[in-house]
């Protein structure tokens, strides 16, 4: 394939996925590269607008000037570069080429030293005898450590930096909404009216004598969504996700768990408003009944924990959970203020299989894909199951792609074709446990929900 037909085959990739920013960038540097400087500037531009501020576009939108003489141009381009994270070494060396266009040589030459100091690869024989100058030997360059997200929780009034091996946690903002979540509609109601709205809406709530507040229990198959919907429920508020996993609790040393939980709420109600989230709930919260020794301590630390020293102690903080075997769960953490309400995630149908399907293809190069042939093809299949498909497909494509040389569209084929080589999580191995354990423990309704779910299974 010759450079004019993989341009235009990228070219149509982009035009296709307008929204892939990755896409954009190597079609514009493939266009600088081709000596394509209007089509580049073009294709920078429409980069930008998807990435405002990113350095690398805005050094190849500046050397795109550069190559049709429009130095000034490129200057003020390179002027709005951010100053943090320290200005890429290119920048300089695009920088001297646009000086030089402006007759300004000295300055140049400054330009371009300095660039080469820091990068050596980046030294241009060309460049330098234009420039009359001389390649020194680089020196080091000085990478300031990179800024940590991560948030030590210290023990219960513990000074924080005594217990190195107590949990550390992530508390992030989340990134995704409701608009994420593909289907699940009843579900995401439920959290709409069951959370959601009596933080959003507080008065409309109080006149009817509610209160925001509590807990609630997501319970369903393994991969099915769960925890993709409480992050898009903290997502909803604006709120911080405290993603909390069983390791971060437990600890061999009998009591440091309990402290573990606590300093966890602690640290959750310093971050207000937050969602507080625990996943595979079940081993933390175990039947008593089927508790020994300090595992009885936890659960009574995480009840105490949940109800708080009082009634505005959690104010703030909605606590998920999520769990695959919710009939382990002690009955005790399913009362009101604690995890009150019971909520099944569901394997999703096929329009739903579709849509999330449809999430996880956006902005991805792709052809028109055939969603009805694709969600009739993954009976069975959970959210989880679709992402290692589409993982799948893509690997495949990507060996295609750098054959090619630019990236090709994924087709249904190529979908299908990965489809027949994943094997769906057991769902309905899911299903017939959850059967023998709901059936004939269903007296209060709490499983009613599952039922529709359970009769057809075999
Ligand atoms: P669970 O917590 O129920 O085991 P996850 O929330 O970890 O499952 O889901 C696994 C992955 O499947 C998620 O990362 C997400 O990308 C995808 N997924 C599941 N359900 C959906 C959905 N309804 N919409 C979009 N993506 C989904």
């Amino acid at each position: 394939m010759g450079d004019s037909e993989a341009l235009d085959a990228m070219r149509e990739a982009a035009r296709l996925s307008p929204g892939n920013f990755p896409l954009r960038r190597l079609l514009a540097d493939a266009l600088l590269a081709a000596g394509k400087s209007t089509e580049a500037e073009a294709a920078y531009q429409a980069a930008l607008l998807l990435a405002p501020g990113d350095p690398e576009v805005i050094i190849g939108l500046a050397e795109s000037f550069v190559r049709q003489g429009k130095s000034g141009a490129a200057l003020i381009a390179l002027e709005s570069l951010p100053t943090e994270p320290r200005r890429p070494a290119r920048a300089g060396i695009v920088a001297a080429m646009a000086l030089l266009g402006n007759g300004d040589k000295a300055a140049a030459a400054a330009q371009y030293q300095q660039a080469i100091n820091e990068d050596a690869a980046l030294a241009d024989a060309d460049m330098a005898a234009r420039l009359g100058a001389l390649d020194t030997p680089p020196t080091v360059a000085h990478t300031p450590p990179a800024d940590s997200q991560r948030v030590r929780v210290g023990g219960a009034g513990a000074q924080e930096d005594e217990r190195p091996e107590e949990p550390i946690l992530d508390a992030q903002r989340s990134h995704i909404t409701f608009v994420d979540v593909a289907g699940m509609e009843d579900v995401k109601n439920t959290l709409r009216m069951k959370l959601l709205l009596p933080i959003q809406k507080p008065e409309l709530f109080a006149a009817y004598g509610k209160t925001a507040g509590g807990g609630l229990m997501l319970y369903g198959p393994p991969g099915a969504g769960k925890t993709h919907l409480a992050r898009a429920t903290a997502g909803e508020l604006g709120a911080d996700f405290i993603d909390v996993g069983l390791a971060d609790i437990l600890d061999m040393w009998v009591g440091s768990s309990e402290r573990n939980l606590h300093s966890i709420f602690q640290m959750a109600r310093r971050r207000t408003p937050c969602v507080l989230f625990f996943d595979e709930v079940d081993a933390l919260a175990s039947r008593r009944s089927d508790m020994r020794g300090h595992s009885r301590h936890v659960i009574n630390q995480f009840l105490a924990e949940l109800d708080g020293v009082d009634d505005r102690a959690n104010e703030g903080i909605l606590v998920l959970a999520a769990t695959n075997a919710p009939w382990y769960v002690d009955t005790a953490f399913r009362r009101p203020g604690r995890f009150g309400e019971m909520v099944f995630v569901p394997p999703p149908d096929a329009k739903a299989r579709a849509a999330i399907l449809e999430i996880l293809c956006r902005g991805k190069p792709t052809t028109r894909l055939d969603m009805n042939a694709l969600a009739a093809a993954t009976e069975g299949f959970v959210g989880a199951d679709l992402e290692g498909v589409l993982e799948r497909a893509i690997e495949t494509k990507l060996v295609d792609s750098i054959r090619a040389g630019y990236p090709l569209p994924l087709t249904t084929d190529d979908l299908l074709r990965a489809i027949r080589t994943v094997t769906p999580t057991a769902v309905r191995e899911w299903l017939l446990t959850a059967r023998n354990y709901v059936l004939h423990a269903n007296e209060s309704g709490v499983w009613d929900e599952l039922l529709p779910w359970l009769r057809d299974v075999r």
